[in-house]
């Protein structure tokens, strides 16, 4: 979309008040409903200068006022209406995409999971993606011209030079594309792409178990195993995108050989698969994590110990993280989270014993609050971010306009 030539002197009250509304706006666009008082605190903006900007841009269409009750008292919770946009999430996981349509409150309106090969083109999933997004908006009833962005989650580094997906990744059909330019253009919408554990820390820190701690690492332990990192509200990136690859801290020299390339990395001994792997002399081919855990609370001894052992090692892993980065908030998250305090305890331990006491005492290690959905919020998140006050606004406008062509039409 070709962007609007409003250009107002500088200084004038119409750039005012539009910087005022577009301030705003960002502040739904962040928290996804605030309420008057709320959005007074968050922007510093006078009451009666957020009353005044809620009161006209809920005339034109563009946001939403509900009652509600906040700290005992009636309230007016403000958000971005329907007609302002819709947000789309993709997140592929190793053998899974999930796509949702959400509104820009961040409430899911439509979601389908679907199972992708991991060997899949990028072409392939880019289409999975087209078809499930076009189904489940004609489904809702929403009008794709409604799509303000798409966040999209990989299990992969992504360079934030180049957008390129790195190495390693679980998809190795995405390798070396620059997926965002390559998804906007298949897609029709503006895509931003970031790693699906990152995607898990922005989740987790603005709604989930990260609330109110200021440093917070996601750890994310799955078929793939990552980390994001979150510094006061921001994720922290790194020089070109790949900071918090976790599951690369080398716990052994001569290890097994990784899927990156190297030895003895940390998600060589508690990546999901290898779990299964050790635990199939005894269960056999078919046992999922699920099962593990529900049989290691049953008493299993090697359904507990390997999951034990994992806790033990991602807790070393862990303990040289605290001791670089000195978190006050780890948060645990994937598929292994399933287990809990089977993880979490020998986490703890490890952590105990490998950390420097005043680094290992200041931190706290709990479970991720939003499971499966983290990476999805994560992805909207980023999605939203993509959306600029003023293309918000002209979706509201070309739908205003677009009705009263209709309703000319209609009259003639
Ligand atoms: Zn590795």
């Amino acid at each position: 979309m070709e962007p609007r030539a409003r250009r107002p002197s500088p200084g004038s009250p119409t750039s005012l008040k539009e910087a005022n509304q577009a301030r705003l706006i960002e502040a739904l666009q962040f928290a996804g409903t605030m309420t008057q008082a709320e959005l007074s605190r968050f922007t510093g903006l006078a009451p009666s200068t957020v009353s005044n900007i809620v009161r006209e841009l809920t005339t034109s269409g563009l946001l939403r006022v509900s009652p509600t009750v906040s700290h005992g008292r009636t309230a007016q919770a403000v958000r971005l209406s329907r007609g302002a946009g819709v947000l789309v999430a993709a997140d592929f996981g190793h053998r899974h995409l999930t796509v949702a349509i959400a509104d820009l409150a961040y409430e899911i309106l439509a979601e389908e999971r679907v199972t992708l090969e991991w060997d899949h083109r990028v072409d392939d999933g880019l289409a999975e993606v087209a078809r499930i997004m076009a189904r489940l908006l004609a489904e809702a009833g929403i009008d794709p011209a409604l799509v303000v962005g798409l966040g999209m989650g990989l299990p992969a580094p992504i360079d934030s030079r180049t957008g390129q997906v790195g190495a390693p990744s679980q998809l190795p059909g995405w390798v070396g594309v620059d997926a965002a330019a390559l998804a906007t253009e298949r897609l029709g919408v503006p895509v931003r792409v970031d790693n699906d554990a990152n995607l898990g820390a922005l989740a987790e820190d603005r709604w989930g178990a990260g609330r109110g701690a200021d440093n917070v690492a996601y750890v994310k332990l799955s078929d793939g195993v990552g980390a994001g990192l979150v510094i006061r509200g921001e994720l922290y990136q790194g020089s070109i995108g790949t900071a918090g690859e976790i599951g690369h801290a080398t716990m052994n020299e001569f290890g097994a050989l990784c899927r990156c390339g190297n030895r003895g990395c940390l998600e060589t001994l508690v990546a999901t698969s290898v779990l299964l792997d050790q635990l199939a002399p005894n269960h056999g081919t078919s046992l999922t994590i699920a099962d593990a855990v529900r049989m290691a609370h049953a008493g299993d001894v090697s359904c507990r110990r390997v999951l034990e052992d994992a806790g033990h090692h991602v807790g070393v892993a862990v303990a040289n993280l605290c001791n670089i980065f000195n978190p006050d908030r780890i948060i645990v998250g994937g598929e292994l989270a399933q287990a809990e305090d089977l993880i979490v305890g020998s986490i703890r331990r490890a952590l105990k014993r490998q950390g420097i006491p005043s680094a290992a005492e200041a931190v706290s290690i709990v479970m991720a609050e939003l499971g499966a959905r983290s990476h999805v919020l994560g992805a909207l998140v980023i999605a939203s971010s993509g959306a600029s006050p003023e293309a918000l606004g002209a979706v509201v406008r070309d739908t205003v306009e677009a009705d009263q062509t209709l309703l000319r039409t209609v009259e003639h």
